[in-house]
Formats: structure tokens, C-alpha cells, sequence
């Protein structure tokens, strides 16, 4: 496997950050510190030169010319769909659907299979976690077809109640979608084990894998999920792309999502058939540039070694863990046994936006507030948290920075 093959003895973190241009500006006069990678990374200059590589390069609509620009347009962005098959252990190219991201890709499924599957009394189970892209197009859904939605729910570590979670399940689950890692909290969930036991009682599964994607190897046929949506942007790549695997013959049963161009194989006005698959669901002209600049960033870290990235952000998640936690009057929300890169906190007596602002004034860019899961924020009683999220590109002399920017932010506000 090239991945085995290119991880390096050690992480040169320097070297790292000069392949990313915007690491080299400032912010109110401070070099900027970037912690909102669960929000989206910064992309390094190999993505930026594919996406003006295309505009300035080959420029074209795909699939249907046959001149030498769309010609090499197609076949960049096909590239791109067997580069995800190989970063995510699929079985075959036509079970990766490009969507706008992980948002698109549940509620494909919501519309798709939920409406064709999903029957007044049945369960849908979702988490205590769960992004709102992963709550309501399944409230949507049980909404118009009289189903109902079920709730893992969570302790005071943010780590999923299992035991709570089989005793959900039953002859009525037809759906179990649930986060591979949370964005609040960073907390990793047992997907294979949820998967399993969601299958044993005869459900599908689909895993949110927007914030896993980027820190864990995926292999969708290890999890044996049925659907995976993911965003390119969460992982070095551009917005607007991402991808929604899902098994093969589930895709075929399904019906389609939005119609228009590429996704017939025949209109008229009687009867309109369908495309093959991926294309069944690939309606209209889709995001290209930013699609065939999505394989760049899957090159970017192939090259880096996603094990290599994996131990430095290890690294740097227990070294923040430590420097926060020697603050007074901070707290940690979340603190499950298995965590991605990611520490969300409370300050005593201060706001999460005012320590946002206070952090920005230094350079220092974290995100703020519920972070689009107000019912976990609910849950620990909080309006939110403030987070910061670590990448490939940061180092330890950053986070010494939040601390030393924290306390100098909490001596303000008190
Ligand atoms: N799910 C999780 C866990 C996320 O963190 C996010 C984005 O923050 C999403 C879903 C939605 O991703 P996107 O906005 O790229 O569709």
C-alpha cells in the first residue's frame, strides 16, 4: 500500500506548514494561529494549484464532449472518484456519488432511501451527538411518514451509552445513522460495533463521517456500513464537494434524488430512464474544479502519511489536554477515552464568544457557540463551548500560545 510505503521516521511540522500560503499571514498584527480545523482546514498550495491548474488548464464541461478539453476535464474528475475509492476501501467506482458534502449525502439518503423505505411506526436511531446535518433530515423525514426518532444517549464524558443503544434497537429500527466522531466533542464512536448490532436486528446504517475522514483510516468495507458521507473540505480539499458512498445494490434499489442532465440515460415525454450508477445521483453540471482538486488533497496526504498526521495530532490534542487543564477555571467537555484531534471547553464567568473575540485579538482563530449540536449542548447545560481544533500544520509553540492567550483573555474578563 503507498500509504505503508510513505510514512517517514519523522514529522517535519515546518515543512508542512510552508506547503500551506495562508499559514503566512497575519491576523490584528499576530502571525495567524488557525484551531478551527473541525470547521474546514486550510489547503495547502497543491489544491490551490489544481483548482487554477483546471481554470487555467482545461477548463470544461464533462462527460458529454468529445473535444480535448472535456476530454481532460472528464478525466480529471473521474480521477478524483477512484482516488476516494482507494482513500475509503470501497468495493467499486460506482458506489462514490459526488455531493456537495456530508450535508448533501444524509439527506440524499433521507430522500432516496428513507422515503422508499421508511413506514409509519418505524425507528430511525440516531445519537446524542449528532450534528444537526445528521438530525434533521431524519425529523424531516419522520415528520411526513409518521416514524419515529430514537436517541442514543450520552455521559458526562460525551461517549455514547452502547448498552442504552441495544436496547433501542428492535423489529421497528429500520434506519441507524450515527457520527463517526464528534465535532463538538472529538469523542470517536464504535461505528463497527453500532454497525453490527444495528444490522443483526435487520437495519441500515449510515455513518457521519465529516470529521473522522480526516484523522482515522476509513475502510468502508471493514465498518461494512451501508452509506458514508464525507466532506473534501474537512480534509485539505475545497468546499463544496464531498461524497456519499453507499452499497452498491442499495444505490440501485433506490430511487433517484434530483433530476436533470447526466443523471438519464433517456427523456422523453412519456417516460425518462436512468443513468447507470454514480451518475444516477449526479444531477446537473457538477463542482468540477473543485471535485478534480479534491484528489490533490487525497495526494497531499498520502504524502504526508495519514499515520504520520495521525500521531502529531495525538500528540498535540494530549499536550493541549495538559495546558488547559492546568487553567483555572477551565473545563473540558469531553473527555471520552477515544478522541480525534479536538477540545471543546467552558471558562468559568466567561462567554465562549467573548473568549472568541478576546483569542482573535492575538491571531488566534477558534470557533465558538454549539457548533450546530444544540441538543448535546443541552444536554451539559451549556449554550456552548469554545473549540479549538488541531490539523497536520499545528505545533505545540501554537498551543502554548492559546494558553498563554487564555489566561491573558480570562484576566480581562474577570
Ligand atoms: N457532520 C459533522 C460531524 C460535521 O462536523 C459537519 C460539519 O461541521 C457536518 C456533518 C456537515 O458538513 P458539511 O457542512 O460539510 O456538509
Amino acid at each position: 500500500m503507498i500509504k505503508e510505503a510513505q510514512i517517514r521516521e519523522s514529522y517535519e511540522v515546518e515543512q508542512v506548514r510552508r506547503e500551506f500560503p495562508i499559514l503566512r499571514r497575519e491576523v490584528k498584527g499576530k502571525p495567524l494561529i488557525y484551531f478551527d480545523n473541525a470547521a474546514t482546514t486550510q489547503k495547502p498550495q497543491q489544491v490551490i494549484d489544481a483548482l487554477t491548474g483546471y481554470y487555467t488548464g482545461y477548463n470544461a464541461n464533462i462527460h458529454r464532449g468529445i473535444h480535448t478539453l472535456a476530454e481532460e476535464a472528464t478525466a480529471a474528475f473521474e480521477n478524483t472518484r477512484d482516488a476516494v475509492q482507494r482513500f475509503i476501501g470501497a468495493d467499486s467506482r460506482e458506489e462514490i456519488i459526488f455531493t456537495r458534502g456530508t450535508t448533501e449525502g444524509i439527506n440524499l439518503v433521507a430522500y432516496t432511501w428513507g422515503r422508499q423505505n421508511i413506514k409509519a411506526g418505524d425507528e430511525i436511531i440516531i445519537s446524542a451527538m449528532e450534528h444537526h446535518s445528521n438530525i434533521v433530515p431524519w425529523q424531516v423525514l419522520c415528520e411526513e411518514k409518521g416514524a419515529k426518532l430514537k436517541v442514543i444517549p450520552v455521559n458526562e464524558k460525551g461517549e455514547l451509552l452502547f448498552e442504552e443503544y441495544i436496547k433501542l434497537l428492535g423489529p421497528r429500527t429500520k434506519m441507524v445513522s450515527v457520527v463517526h466522531a464528534s465535532n463538538a466533542l472529538g469523542t470517536i464512536n464504535p461505528v463497527r460495533q453500532i454497525i453490527d448490532a444495528a444490522h443483526k436486528a435487520g437495519a441500515v446504517t449510515l455513518i457521519d463521517g465529516a470529521q473522522s475522514t480526516a484523522h482515522l483510516d476509513i475502510n468502508v468495507r471493514d465498518l461494512d456500513c451501508d452509506f458514508f458521507a464525507l466532506s473534501a473540505h474537512k480534509l485539505y480539499g475545497p468546499t463544496g464537494t464531498g461524497v456519499l458512498y453507499g452499497k452498491k445494490e442499495l444505490l440501485e434499489a433506490m430511487p433517484v434524488f434530483q433530476g436533470g442532465g447526466e443523471m438519464i440515460k433517456e427523456v422523453s415525454f412519456e417516460k425518462t430512464t436512468y443513468n447507470q450508477l454514480p451518475y444516477k445521483y449526479e444531477a446537473g453540471t457538477p463542482n468540477i474544479a473543485d471535485t478534480i482538486a479534491f484528489k490533490a488533497a487525497l495526494d497531499f496526504i498520502y504524502r504526508i502519511g495519514k499515520e504520520q498526521i495521525r500521531r502529531h495530532e495525538e500528540d498535540l490534542l494530549g499536550y493541549a489536554t495538559a495546558q488547559l487543564r492546568a487553567i483555572r477555571g477551565l473545563k473540558i467537555i469531553g473527555e471520552a477515552a477515544e478522541k480525534t484531534s479536538v477540545i471543546s471547553f467552558v471558562v468559568d464567568n466567561a462567554h465562549p464568544q467573548d473568549l472568541g473575540i478576546l483569542l482573535d485579538n492575538q491571531g488566534i482563530a477558534v470557533r465558538t457557540g454549539h457548533h450546530c449540536t444544540q441538543p448535546l449542548m443541552d444536554f451539559f447545560c451549556i449554550p456552548g463551548t469554545t473549540r479549538a481544533s488541531f490539523a497536520a500544520y499545528n505545533t505545540r509553540a501554537e498551543i502554548d500560545e492559546l494558553a498563554a492567550g487564555l489566561q491573558k483573555a480570562i484576566k480581562l474578563l474577570s
